[in-house]
């Protein structure tokens, strides 16, 4: 008799998405006639820009010439598109990272999820609490010990080294759920540390379009990162495509443990389980770095953030205690009045027709906070902000 993987048992039951379309399903059932606003989401709603469609098209075009057609991607991603980042997200800002420390992917929650493989079962993990729960999931699907690291308003959520270091850590700036965002110094003694303890950090820059201060970029910004550190991008909160699917993880080639080359293990995980993004979606990845595409990237980003700042300034105005919002499309609130976060979540739902994500969703140092999107219409955020100061 087949034995199935044990690990999976211990996940811990998400309920949060399903949860939260229950419940405003029932209410939306039981008064049809209410408008009700979601700020509770994490996709994006402005359609792809002009560039991008027409890289796209252009690209469809190619597949249908004989002598343009391509089949399989190379499974690392195409040199077009890895030089293409190397040089603008990369040595633009003196980070001193090769195309071919660029792998390619179908975007930042499968890197995530899947760079564990490369690790021992044994290795510890420091996640942080409040978290995106792809991290968490996928080392407790592996076996692994997880070492919580808590983000509080003490720590500006920001969480403190751990002492001993886990093996391998998660860090996320600009952070979702908390919108915070992290200076140099800081990262940099993460980069020390794990340095000096032979650790592995695990960065997720998917949302590091939306820095507005001199925060980092990536975390090679850093010394000595390419000796500890892996990072994430993806093109879903940039470019719109979370409906297309890219992104792309670096692994240095300076990275080594146990006198292993952390790049050539992922190279070869990459290769055996990964056949490569689709040739038109790394095309559309390229436009997204030339001229007009990066103006309209940028003004998409704005659009998201001025709704960021609508909300951020109008909940804080009423009263509110509010973080993000600044570097990040997400808007974290402390909860009135020490109302738990579904508490919340069904006061805003039923009195002001609002939906956004309670805090406790994304771990046990989230209750009592409240999560809020920029992801939005200018009309639906500005609505929603007027309508949450006029029922709290
Ligand atoms: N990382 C973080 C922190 C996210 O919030 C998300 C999506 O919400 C992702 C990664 C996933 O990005 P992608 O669409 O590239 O898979």
């Amino acid at each position: 008799m087949v034995k199935v993987n044990q690990n999976y048992l211990k996940l811990s039951k998400s309920y949060l998405f399903s949860t939260i379309a229950q419940k405003v399903g029932a209410y939306t059932k039981e008064h049809p006639d209410k408008q009700v606003l979601r700020l509770g989401i994490g996709d994006v709603t402005k359609p792809l820009t002009p560039t991008v469609i027409s890289a796209l098209h252009q690209a469809v075009d190619e597949m249908g010439q004989a002598d343009r057609f391509r089949g399989y991607a190379p499974d690392l991603g195409y040199a077009f598109l890895r030089e293409t980042i190397a040089k603008n997200d990369f040595a633009a800002r003196d980070c001193d990272i090769e195309a071919d420390e660029i792998f390619v992917s179908d975007g930042a929650k499968s890197d995530c999820g899947n760079m564990q493989e490369i690790f021992d079962e044994e290795n510890t993990v420091g996640i942080c609490d409040p978290v995106y729960p792809v991290y968490m999931d996928s080392n407790v699907m592996a076996g692994r010990k997880i070492v919580l690291m808590p983000c509080t308003e003490e720590n500006g959520f920001i969480p403190e080294i751990p002492d001993p270091m886990p093996d391998i850590v998660y860090l996320c700036f600009p952070n979702n759920p908390t919108g915070t965002v992290i200076g140099k110094d800081k990262l940099q003694k993460w980069v020390d540390r794990a340095n000096e303890s032979g650790s592995v950090i695990l960065y997720d820059a998917a949302y590091e379009a939306y820095i507005r201060t001199d925060s980092v970029h990536s975390i090679y910004e850093c010394r000595g990162a390419k000796e500890c550190a892996i990072e994430f991008h993806s093109f879903s909160k940039n470019a719109g495509f979370t409906g297309l699917r890219l992104g792309y993880a670096v692994v240095p080639k300076a990275l080594v443990r146990e006198n292993v080359s952390l790049h050539s293990l992922w190279a070869r995980r990459h290769g055996t389980k990964y056949n490569g993004a689709p040739y038109i979606v790394q095309r559309a990845g390229e436009a997204v770095y030339s001229e007009t595409g990066r103006a309209e990237i940028a003004s998409l980003v704005d659009y998201y953030m001025e709704n960021a700042t609508m909300i951020r300034d109008g909940l804080k105005d009423a009263g509110f205690k509010v973080f993000g919002g600044v570097d990040a499309p997400y808007i974290w609130l402390k909860t009135p009045g020490q109302m738990s976060s579904w508490d919340f979540f069904d006061h805003l739902l039923t009195t002001a027709n609002v939906v956004g994500t309670p805090g406790s969703g994304f771990g046990a140092n989230g209750e009592g906070y409240f999560r809020l999107s920029a992801f939005g219409s200018h009309e639906n955020t500005a609505e929603a902000v007027r309508r949450i100061r006029e029922n709290i």
